[in-house]
């Protein structure tokens, strides 16, 4: 018998995301190199036509799930002192830990990390922005993930220009270039946020995004008290700010966009602009509830995300899916304000269309890029299987992911890591872990 396949995956039952959400039984994944070369019903020849076969008995085949909005080397500020006052936290405890820390070494163990926890949890595409992107960018790279880097842009110096130099434009175009082969890894623009960017600093960042075509990352309005700032400042919304700049588009992803007005709202739609979605952070910071449920009602695109794990603690798109749609029916008093379905679509395809993917990731359809992860329902919270897709967004816990897959590589096998050796990281990150505990000592000592 010909060998059609690299890989053949038989699974009990998958969610293709093809369209409209909904569950196949006894599917059939083949893999050609880094593509889905078929997907459909399975049948018996599908096994000897593939070389190597996994019998997912008991477990659901979905595509790999899209981070949009990530910090990824703050994995090694988890959980440090985070039931602080906000302020306190932000100005005594993160920025002065960034200013020490953040190095090319900080950055490779965090995002290493992060790796880990990302493969561990399904996740095989990220949309990051932090700072010495070159070194996070090569440790996803060679962990074997997908993902879209930012490089930071903000008024004031970024704790990587004291080695890197003042050139983040210059950084930028160099980036590119030397990703510009890589099928996995993209370089984008992240001015930080509408406060700490100049108006001249987002028009040019806004023209180098047209001119370029890469993706721009920012946050926008996130807490409660930027709307109000702004308004005094600049006399408009940050939306208001953004549009009159040239910032918003369909290569534009803004995290958060809280606190946004109902004309903000129409401004994000009619520029095609995504939103990426981070209740998690947005709950456990006291930022408030973005209104999703209107966003999806009226036509702007919306991705989910975790944002860095400093403030949501962890990188699991299982517990926000949960969150997101809890928080829209708790919001609107309304059990149906947001179901287990869209949470399930912003997660993959809405996730892959918000970061310019969608061609490429984000379904079970042949010819795409062959990123797809494997869950396992043989556990008790996960039995009986009466419906896969609230299984997968209110039962599941992310640990049941049993076997991932990205751009046809396996990177996780019955829940083992293959891609990466998680001893080494643990002991590194814990290396890091000490070194801050004494300062953060000397710190609160003077
Ligand atoms: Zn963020």
């Amino acid at each position: 018998m010909k060998k059609l396949f690299d890989w053949g995956i038989r699974a009990s039952w998958a969610l293709p995301m093809n369209g409209e959400v909904s569950v196949e039984n006894d599917f059939f994944l083949g893999v050609k190199g880094t593509d889905i070369a078929f997907a459909g019903p399975y049948k018996p020849s599908h096994k000897t036509q593939s070389k190597k076969f996994i019998d997912a008995k008991g477990m659901v085949l979905l595509p790999g799930l899209i981070n949009a909005h990530t910090h990824l080397p703050m994995t090694l500020f988890r959980g440090l002192e985070d039931d602080v006052p906000l302020k306190v936290w932000l100005f005594e405890r993160i920025f002065p830990l960034e200013k020490e820390f953040v190095s090319p070494d900080f950055v490779k163990t965090g995002t290493e990390l992060a790796a880990l926890e990302c493969i561990r949890f399904g996740t095989t595409t990220v949309s990051d922005m932090y700072f010495f992107v070159e070194d996070s960018a090569k440790a996803w790279d060679k962990a074997g993930l997908r993902g879209i880097f930012g490089q930071a842009f903000m008024d004031f110096p970024l704790p990587e220009d004291k080695k890197l130099g003042p050139d983040h434009f210059g950084r930028f175009h160099a980036l590119r270039k030397k990703f510009a082969k890589s099928d996995r890894i993209q370089i984008a623009l992240s001015p930080h946020a509408p406060y700490t960017c100049s108006d001249d600093l987002l028009k040019k960042i806004a023209a180098t995004s047209k001119e370029t075509g890469a993706l721009l990352h920012t946050h926008l309005s996130e807490s409660v008290d930027e709307e109000p700032e702004s308004l005094a400042k600049f006399g408009k919304t940050q939306t208001e700010r953004f549009r009159d700049l040239g910032v918003l588009g369909p290569k534009t992803i803004c995290a958060h966009a809280v606190h946004l007005t109902p004309s903000d709202r129409q401004i994000l739609k009619d520029s095609g602009t995504a939103v990426i979605h981070n209740p998690d952070s947005n709950l456990k910071l006291g930022s408030g509830v973005a209104p999703v449920a209107e966003y999806l009602a009226e036509g702007v695109r919306v991705a989910l995300g975790t944002d860095g794990s400093a403030s949501a603690n962890d990188l699991s798109l299982f517990g926000v899916m949960d969150l997101a749609t809890k928080v829209q029916k708790l919001t609107h008093n309304d059990n149906t304000a947001m179901i287990a379905s869209q949470a399930l679509w912003m997660a993959t395809q809405g996730g892959a269309n918000a970061l310019n993917l969608g061609d490429q990731i984000g379904s079970l359809s042949p010819g795409k890029k062959a990123d797809f992860i494997l869950v396992d329902f043989n556990f008790p919270h996960l039995q009986p299987v009466h419906d896969p897709i609230s299984h997968l967004v209110y039962s599941a816990q992310g640990l049941e992911v049993d076997t991932v897959f990205c751009n046809g590589k396996m990177l996780m096998k019955a829940k083992k890591h293959v891609s990466l050796k998680p001893a080494a990281i643990f002991a590194k990150a814990e290396s890091y872990r000490k070194k801050i505990r004494a300062f953060l000592a000397k710190l609160k000592a003077s």
